[in-house]
């Protein structure tokens, strides 16, 4: 008789004695009320490296008509926020991928053991950098994890298509080009990307359209690159979304973020409609009526600072 790959992984978990784990995926989790806006930005991780924010990793979905349709980035604990969510791996369309930082990736390999429970059958996009003499491209990454020489080999399946799971359509975006590129245009979701400057590490901001509205996702900048200005210049998304990891201190390291300065210039050069902060280290938070003051030197529209699992609905 024919054993399924997921009816073998199944039954493994069950002989180790991990029942609970067999049944994740015939359970209904009902979404929570973000899902029910035509469109909206849920962060499921607000915080940084360090765990002392007490707050999940970075981590993103956009919610399009009820669906959890693109994840951007998967930060240590973003796994947790997805299931809290009600997102479900089968209604994804692409998982987009900032950087190669831990604390920007380091939920993936779940989620992807996750996705092996799933009834997903359609391909799935995964696209993020491409690598550096330092830093791995996406399909380096990917066959680093899910490969079949990879640390978590049982699930090459993703890659290679050897049984029952979803394929990963996997994109090495390049970042030597700092104009904007087209990385998905289908179902009603546009996806642009730009290189940023994130010191040495290969790094992406995106840009998702659906509608006529508009979601930035800045990423990890080290500094206002001229690229990424010109590819967003009165943009004027909807959303945009930065990183709040620098307090306003002196002596503070500044080398692979940017400051509440830094961050105000970019959102009033954007014509960001409203900012969320995100990516929150506890420096920052802190020191936040410093860093608000910053921002506003340049920016004066709506500005939010995101929890884990903050719903910013796009009207
Ligand atoms: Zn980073």
């Amino acid at each position: 008789m024919m054993i399924s790959f997921r009816s073998a992984i199944r039954a493994l978990f069950m002989i180790l004695g991990l029942a609970s784990c067999s049944t994740a995926g015939d359970e209904v989790v009902e979404p929570t009320s973000c899902a029910s806006n035509p469109l909206a930005l849920q962060v499921l991780g607000s915080g940084g490296p360090i765990a002392d924010d007490h707050r999940a990793g970075s981590s993103n979905i956009v919610w399009i008509d009820g669906k959890a349709r693109v994840l951007i980035d998967a930060g240590p604990g973003s796994f947790v926020r997805f299931g809290e969510a009600g997102a479900r791996f089968e209604d994804l369309t692409a998982i987009l991928l900032t950087h190669f930082h831990g604390d920007h990736v380091g939920g993936l390999p779940g989620l992807l053991n996750a996705g092996s429970f799933s009834r997903r059958t359609d391909l799935l996009l995964i696209a993020g950098p491409d690598g550096s003499e330092t830093f791995p491209s996406t399909s380096e990454l990917l066959a680093a994890y899910v490969g079949s020489e990879g640390a978590l080999r049982y699930l090459a399946p993703y890659l290679d298509g050897s049984a029952d799971l979803p394929r990963l359509n996997v994109r090495n975006i390049v970042t030597s080009r700092d104009y904007l590129q087209a990385v998905w245009r289908l179902d009603g979701v546009d996806i642009d990307t730009v290189a940023v400057k994130h010191l040495e590490v290969p790094a992406l901001a995106f840009v998702v359209r659906h509608k006529g509205k508009r979601l930035l996702f800045a990423g990890d900048q080290s500094f206002l690159s001229e690229g990424f200005v010109e590819a967003t210049r009165n943009g004027q998304p909807d959303l945009m979304v930065m990183h709040n990891a620098i307090s306003m201190a002196d002596g503070q390291p500044r080398g692979l973020h940017r400051d509440g300065r830094s961050i105000g210039e970019a959102a009033r050069a954007a014509g960001a409609k409203k900012l969320v902060l995100t990516h929150h280290m506890q420096r920052a938070l802190d020191d936040r009526d410093a860093v608000m003051a910053a921002i506003r030197e340049s920016y004066t529209g709506p500005v939010e600072f995101a929890d884990d699992l903050s719903c910013f609905p796009v009207e």
